[in-house]
């Protein structure tokens, strides 16, 4: 996996230079030099960037004036000598994003959409709540998923992102809304763009990086990371030394019902999805998370209830209903208030169920609705 598109593009290079056989690079192919971004770095990454005589301290006033300080330019490192900075300034960046476009919602909510070092876009929402906002961030480029409610889907995977571009999503958005002193006000929850457990190496070294007490400082309990169902990746995350808490789309209450709306079900049965929930190892403050998009007509029944209640059974968890977020090139219909109500009633019987505002509805920040080719119909 490669950090950055830079490392890609030298890979590349050096690649066809292997490819000629040739001692010297062929008269064509020229070696680009890319800096390499410090945000998604740990210590021992940023031991790597510096000339071999230094101390290893140089690395963590790096990493403290990133993480902790949160500076906005690599001159701002005024505790390196100056050969040091100019040293980093020659080989390194910052790496953090840079905005596209910024849309302001009547209720607070700010959509971003971010631009990344090879010129892709990213989308990132902050939601202002009492006492603590939330940072929905994205894990890829689009996603690969094919969930029929969901807008993201119509862009298919474009790529996935880096721990820096992950981190970089919350120091941004931190900056501009004047928290970056107080980062312990977020909850994180990785929703936005992409499966997260499909980008798993990256997601876990961006979840380290942004709860290292050294750093960001911000806790695992309030960072959660919701997937689609990657069952194998379901294990390999529960066996992480610093991990989020795990959000599971279900959205069905039928494997048959599954399979149409969320095909990737198709590879990962529910039965398979809920036997690796109950043997995932819930820490003694966690619950597992269940969201439950509601169709129209198509699982959110009664019966459907029941089935969602039946499902759960014996699992430490609470569920979230969102009533569907509607977009163009979306075949369902968002169900009547009402009805959402009586199917979190029929839940609540047998565990915690909550209904989920829908936030930025007026900007296309709401779930399943970031999608980039929709913003020229949004005013700035
Ligand atoms: S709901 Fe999540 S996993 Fe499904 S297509 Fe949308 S972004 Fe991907």
């Amino acid at each position: 996996m490669f950090e950055s598109f830079g490392q890609l593009l030298i890979a590349l290079l050096i690649a066809l230079m292997e490819e000629s056989h040739s001692p010297t690079p062929p008269p064509h192919a020229k070696i680009i030099f890319m800096p390499q971004p410090i945000v998604g770095m740990e210590l021992s990454d940023m031991r790597q960037i510096l000339p071999p005589d230094q101390p290893a301290y140089r690395a963590q006033q790096i990493y403290r004036a990133v993480y902790q300080q949160k500076v906005a330019d690599l001159v701002e490192i005024t505790t390196l000598p100056a050969p040091i900075r100019e040293h980093l300034a020659s080989e390194a960046e910052l790496g953090l994003p840079t905005l596209a476009q910024r849309y302001l919602s009547t209720d607070g909510t700010r959509r971003y959409l971010l631009n990344l070092a090879d010129g892709r876009t990213v989308e990132t929402v902050l939601m202002p709540m009492d006492g603590r906002d939330t940072l929905c961030i994205s894990s890829q480029v689009g996603c690969p998923v094919n969930c029929q409610f969901c807008m993201t889907a119509l862009l298919g995977l474009e790529r996935s992102l880096t721990a820096g571009e992950i981190v970089g999503q919350v120091l941004y958005a931190a900056r501009d809304a004047g928290l970056l002193a107080d980062t312990k006000r977020f909850n994180i929850v990785m929703m936005g763009m992409g499966e997260p457990l499909l980008n798993l190496p990256n997601v876990l070294k961006a979840t380290r990086i942004l709860c290292d007490q050294k750093g960001i400082n911000i806790a695992e309990r309030r960072i959660t990371v919701s997937t689609s169902g990657i069952i194998p990746k379901i294990y390999e995350l529960a066996e992480a030394e610093v991990r989020p808490k795990l959000a599971i789309s279900l959205n069905a209450s039928t494997e048959e019902m599954r399979q149409e709306i969320m095909p990737i079900t198709r590879k990962y049965h529910l039965k398979d999805l809920m036997e690796a929930c109950r043997a995932y190892p819930l820490r003694n403050w966690e619950t597992l998370m269940f969201e439950y998009v509601l169709l129209k007509g198509v699982n959110d029944t009664d019966d459907d209830a029941r089935r969602v209640v039946k499902l759960l059974a014996n699992i430490n968890c609470k569920v979230n209903l969102i009533a569907l977020n509607p977009g163009p090139g979306i075949a369902y219909e968002t169900p009547d208030p009402e009805r959402v109500l009586a199917f979190q009633e029929i839940v609540m019987r047998s565990m915690p169920c909550f209904i989920r505002r829908p936030r930025g509805l007026d900007i296309f920040a709401a779930c399943g609705q970031l999608k980039r080719n929709n913003l020229e119909t949004i005013t700035a």
